[in-house]
């Protein structure tokens, strides 16, 4: 096993090493025949087994956190008239905010504009979520079928 300094450790790697380390002394503890030492043992290497759990979950948090964090220095928004978040740096390109709230979270480009005969519509590539800017009514006669000309069908 190789000893390195605790600072170039991760707290994951800490934590590993602690419960290495209990479960090697359960494991001695089992050849004596001293029961009290034994329990005592068993239950501290339950406790750090229950340790590691939140530690690794705290871990997981403070990951999710600090990238949060990153991500609200460099995105900007919901702005107004379309709700579009942007990067900072690039102001001219609304980035999908349904990615970007989705967990975990994820900076797409929308489309460009596309001019459609209902409108003109960006799309995310990634989630399929779409948005008109504008939009126009169909040209030309909108066809209906009226309710008993249904009924009528059959
Ligand atoms: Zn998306």
């Amino acid at each position: 096993m190789t000893i390195l300094p605790t600072a170039v450790l991760t707290t994951t790697q800490l934590v590993g090493g602690l419960v290495a380390s209990a479960k090697n002394a359960l494991d001695l503890a089992k050849a004596s025949s001293d029961h009290s030492l034994k329990a005592s043992i068993s239950e501290l290497y339950d406790s750090l087994l229950d340790v590691k759990g939140r530690v690794l979950d705290l871990d997981e948090e403070n990951r999710r956190l600090k990238t949060a964090l990153v991500m609200k220095d460099e995105v900007v928004g919901p702005i107004e008239p379309h709700g579009y978040f942007f990067l900072k740096d690039k102001p001219n390109q609304p980035i999908c905010p349904k990615c970007l709230q989705s967990q975990p979270s994820n900076s797409v480009f929308l489309s460009p504009l596309s001019e459609r005969y209902d409108g003109a519509r960006r799309e995310c590539v990634i989630c399929h979520w779409q948005h008109y800017e504008t939009t126009k009514q169909p040209s030309g006669p909108v066809r209906r079928r009226s309710f008993s000309s249904l009924r009528n069908q059959r």
